[in-house]
């Protein structure tokens, strides 16, 4: 197949090159918009990640310039329009589960880093400062952890959890067996927001769960906790959730990912003046801890992301969808 990549990092061509079983690629740094969807002409497919913006009109474009396939390189696939894709005949394939243990790891990283604050106490240090103060931490060992979505990644956290000896809840419409044979309880959604000292999100963004984090959602909260967002930005009101930072509802924040993080992640914009106020808000304060969208970011997970997709480019070239990765199949 001829595959037009599009958000292409150095480290997509390094995996990609890599396990590349026949395919042609070609590499665009450009996010797939509608000032880049040209580039996709003359090829079967595009390979797409999170902020690539796969929404009708580009749809469109694309189907017009013979695109038959969107090859997710990723698990979320909020970003495309299903139902335009179905109408035009284009298939949709993804990445359902590549090391889950590489986000829930990264989550459990912002928990650690939040608490025992060692990105300070390291810059501390290496300066000649080997004072205590303002590093105070507390023990995970016996507190109450929430788990919003307890798939894949929910279901590896809470387990990294227990080991750390904390009282695990958690809300998924669909509880998952494994989590309760292991003496994890199922609660309502007001219960998880009163009860929770760190109150991870693991769920996909859906309709359902826009804004799962609202600020009727922050009214509810313990006081002082620590909300952790791995999955995508949208599940909290970044507005509300700068509201409930400034008056101590929320104790601190560590988020892997950020509402309109399209504009900024994965680019050095260093150089750069950034135009979102209220990111620039959430960095001025010292409990709020930002990654850019890293958490899938280990060699278990690249190597899995590029095995599969080729698995699924493969596949759809013989016109054998694989049931397991793909989300739309053409009729
Ligand atoms: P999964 O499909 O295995 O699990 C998602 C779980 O969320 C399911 O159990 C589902 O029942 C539950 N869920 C659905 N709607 C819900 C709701 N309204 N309330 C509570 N739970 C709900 O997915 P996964 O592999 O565990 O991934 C979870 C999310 O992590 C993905 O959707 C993606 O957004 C995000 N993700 C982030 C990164 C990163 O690099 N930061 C990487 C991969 C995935």
């Amino acid at each position: 197949m001829q595959v037009a990549f599009f958000s292409t990092k150095s480290y997509d061509r390094t995996f990609f090159d890599r396990f590349n079983n026949g395919h042609s690629f070609t590499y665009f740094e450009n996010k797939l918009d509608h000032r880049s969807v040209a580039l996709a002409s003359d090829h079967d497919a595009v390979c797409v990640f999170v902020n690539d913006v796969l929404d009708q009109p580009i749809l469109e474009a694309l189907a017009k310039s013979g695109i038959r396939l969107i090859a997710l390189r990723c698990a979320g696939y909020n970003n495309v329009d299903l139902d335009a894709a179905k109408r035009l005949g284009i298939g949709v394939v993804r990445v359902p589960a590549y090391s889950p243990h590489a986000v829930a790891e990264h989550a459990v990283a912002l928990i650690l880093t939040l608490n025992r604050k060692t990105h300070k106490a390291y810059n501390r240090v290496r300066e000649g400062n080997f004072s205590l103060e303002r590093l105070e931490g507390f023990d995970l060992y016996g507190k109450t952890v929430g788990v919003v979505g307890t798939g894949k990644i929910g279901e590896v956290f809470a387990g990294i959890l227990q080991g750390f000896g904390c009282r695990v809840l958690a809300y998924d419409p669909y509880p998952n067996a494994a989590l309760e044979s292991r003496g994890i309880a199922y609660v309502e959604k007001d219960t998880l927001l009163a009860q929770s000292d760190i109150l991870s999100l693991h769920c996909p963004l859906t309709p359902e769960t826009h804004h799962f984090i609202d600020e009727a959602a922050l009214q509810k909260l313990k006081p002082g906790m620590m909300l952790i967002n791995t999955s995508r930005g949208a599940l909290i009101d970044t507005h509300a959730v700068v509201k409930a930072l400034k008056d101590q509802r929320v104790g601190y924040l560590g988020i892997d990912v950020y509402e309109q993080e399209a504009d900024f992640f994965f680019q050095d914009l260093s150089d750069s003046i950034i135009h979102d106020d209220l990111l620039m808000r959430l960095l001025t304060f010292p409990n709020v801890l930002i990654t850019s969208h890293q958490g899938f970011f280990t060699e278990e997970a690249l190597t899995q992301i590029a095995q599969i997709t080729l698995a699924n480019l493969s596949a759809c070239e013989q016109g054998k969808y694989l049931d397991e990765n793909t989300i739309v199949k053409p009729a």
